[in-house]
């Protein structure tokens, strides 16, 4: 159980941020439901978890903003007394062919998917190192492990973030601080709501079991990382992907 716990969700407005929210506030936590433009959404995952009981609070932030990122940690610290679990969820595609992608979509998924990791991760440190404690949760992908045509920013940006990982794990162990990365293969989402019946066929071929996951498949991955049963792990990578890249 997480019990009391503070935990920043970055795009947590829907998806599987949302389903990470949610289970986390089962679990006990006091959920910081970050987003960037999707208010109503953050609201509605609020009253979501109020509904059924728990803790929740909403937070605008545009993640691949620097200053940004050390104002919202600074006031979320001010507020709460601490920061025990971050995840770093937000992330976009901005999908095309290499030869074809223009430097404002690289740009950009890097901003967003890896920068953004690195901002929170930077300015949560900071208070995690104080309170000698913390879980740090990223979120990869399987194009970041394996690569994948049509997606060389997002791939980039994501095999970024299990560097990033991997560093962060090693300077923060000795604090008592964990980082782990998940690298999810295809998830139901609106990210991949919109891939056209014969990208998502292609896909499902590559899969072992045959089908996509859902957000609470990682939410559950989320939720066993962050626990007291995971303290001993640090600098992995799991996928949760129904095999597709083992
Ligand atoms: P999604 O449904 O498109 O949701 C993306 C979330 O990120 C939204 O809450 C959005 O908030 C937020 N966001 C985007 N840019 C942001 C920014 N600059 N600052 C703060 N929040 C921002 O995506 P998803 O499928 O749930 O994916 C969640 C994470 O899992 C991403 O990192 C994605 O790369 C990764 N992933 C997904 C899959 C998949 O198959 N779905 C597979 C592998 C990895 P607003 O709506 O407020 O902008």
């Amino acid at each position: 159980m997480l019990n009391g716990k503070v935990a920043v969700v970055t795009g947590a407005s829907r998806g599987i941020g949302r389903a990470v929210a949610i289970r986390l506030a089962k679990e006990g936590a006091i959920v910081i439901i970050n987003y960037n433009g999707s208010k109503e959404r953050a609201e509605a995952v609020k009253s979501e978890i109020e509904t059924a009981g728990g803790r929740a609070e909403i937070w605008q932030c545009n993640v691949s903003d620097y200053s940004a990122c050390e104002e919202m940690f600074k006031e979320i610290t001010a507020k709460f007394g601490s920061v025990d679990i971050l995840v770093n969820n937000a992330g976009i595609t901005k999908d095309g062919l290499l030869m074809k992608m223009s430097e404002e979509d690289y740009d950009a998924v890097l901003d967003t998917n890896l920068k953004g990791t690195f901002n929170c991760i930077r300015f949560v440190a900071r208070q995690m190192i104080k309170q000698r404690g913390g879980r740090i949760i990223n979120m990869s992908s399987v194009s970041g492990v394996l690569g994948n045509a049509g997606q060389a920013n997002y791939s980039a940006s994501k095999a970024g973030v299990i560097g990033l990982t991997k560093s962060a794990a090693r300077e923060l162990a000795s604090r008592g601080i964990t980082v782990n990365a998940i690298a999810p293969g295809f998830i139901n989402t609106e990210m991949t709501e919109v891939l056209s019946d014969k990208v998502k066929e292609g896909a499902v071929a590559q899969i072992p079991m045959g089908k996509f996951g859902e957000a609470e498949d990682i939410a559950n991955t989320v939720a066993f990382l962050a626990s007291e049963n995971a303290g001993y792990i640090t600098g992995q990578v799991i996928n949760v992907d129904g095999g597709m890249a083992m």
